[in-house]
């Protein structure tokens, strides 16, 4: 009797409880991008074993079983079963924008991170599912490129139209392969940078006895930040909430911008947006405040050639101090919309640095 290998670990995730699907895998440190996470274990089978355990699942989820498929290609002869009590790498889920990738190397499948990983993190990686049988697999993962199912990114687009195509059929309208497009510029929400998001979330809610709050304050962004953030599931742990103010009474009176100070520099500058950080994260009594203020489109008028934007970052500290970061972006040759977009972005990617854990006991 061959006795049963103890479950594979890694320095770089743990199990646990998944919101996702059932158990999950996590970032316990943070993981450099390139970095082989864990190896993807199970028995080595021939292709035709391989067909012959399919059969089985199929068998058996038509029967209620989840259908959980852990067959992966590992080369022209052999396939690995990953489905086996030993291969922990078979807790991490599928995502639509994964932080990993699987990956060929030491004549084993290994699960790699396709970029920086913030301790704390969901690890996933995208299953790479043919469409067919897509409604077998729905997917939760939440991200904005997500089809509702779990199916390889390169044949999403081939879900999303059998999905208007029976939209079509419902409503007893015609449906045309021909005149059916799917265009992901429809989804503003489609080109955020998912990662860094989830990277925030880790970073502010990963450890649930040490959340930071955030708060924001908004002008040339006009709420970009704060619809960006409202994506991330349960942003409610961490997320106090944002003001847009654009005028400078708004400014002045709802987050305690100094006039004379705003008005000298039409409240653009980099003093103005840490003064709007530092407001509204006393106004909204959040660990973190973040701010944005500039020029979304060239204004003659005021000799502003090429749009820019200031903003800022205030960490509330010991002792009433604050540790401020702040940038400036500039946007020449960017339309008012994609100012506005690069500045939401640049925006979140800075936090996700600022609020580091180990810089901010650095600065202590
Ligand atoms: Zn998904």
């Amino acid at each position: 009797m061959s006795r049963t290998p103890a479950p594979t670990t890694s320095p770089w995730a743990r199990r646990a409880d998944s919101a996702v699907h059932g158990y999950g895998l996590y970032a316990s440190k943070d993981i450099p991008k390139g970095t082989r996470i864990i190896e993807y274990v199970g028995d080595r089978i021939t292709k035709s074993e391989s067909d012959r355990r399919d059969e089985v699942r199929r068998a058996r989820q038509e029967e209620g079983d989840d259908g959980c498929v852990y067959l992966f290609t590992l080369n022209k002869r052999y396939d690995i079963d990953g489905d086996v009590s030993w291969n922990t790498a078979r807790l991490i889920n599928h995502s639509c924008d994964p932080n990993c990738e699987t990956e060929y190397a030491k004549g084993g499948i290994w699960i790699s991170a396709l970029r920086d990983i913030a301790k704390g993190e969901e690890l996933n990686y995208d299953y790479g599912f043919d469409w067919d049988n897509f409604d077998e697999h729905p997917c939760r993962c939440g991200a904005p490129t997500c089809c509702g199912f779990i199916v390889s990114k390169d044949q999403r687009w081939r879900v999303r139209r059998e999905i208007a195509r029976r939209k079509a059929e419902k409503k007893g309208r015609e449906f045309t392969t021909k005149k059916w497009k799917f265009r992901p510029e429809q989804n503003p929400m489609a080109k955020v940078r998912w990662g860094d998001l989830m990277q925030l979330k880790a970073r502010l809610a990963g450890d649930p006895k040490h959340i930071r709050t955030l708060a924001v304050a908004e002008s040339l962004t006009s709420g970009q930040i704060q619809a960006r953030i409202g994506l991330i599931s349960g942003a409610s742990t961490f997320f106090h909430g944002g003001i847009t103010a654009y005028s400078i009474d708004a400014k002045v009176n709802q987050l305690g911008v100094d006039r004379a100070a705003a008005e000298a520099c039409n409240a653009v500058s980099e003093e103005i947006a840490i003064q709007m950080a530092k407001g509204v994260a006393q106004a909204m009594e959040a660990d973190v405040g973040v701010a944005t203020t500039g020029y979304a489109e060239p204004d003659e008028a005021g000799g502003v050639k090429r749009p820019f934007a200031h903003w800022a970052i205030t960490l509330k500290g010991a002792r009433g101090r604050w540790q401020v970061t702040t940038g400036l972006v500039k946007g020449r040759n960017l339309s008012r919309v994609a100012m506005e977009a690069r500045v939401a972005d640049k925006v979140i990617a800075a936090l996700v640095k600022a609020v580091h854990p180990a810089g901010r006991e650095s600065q202590a």
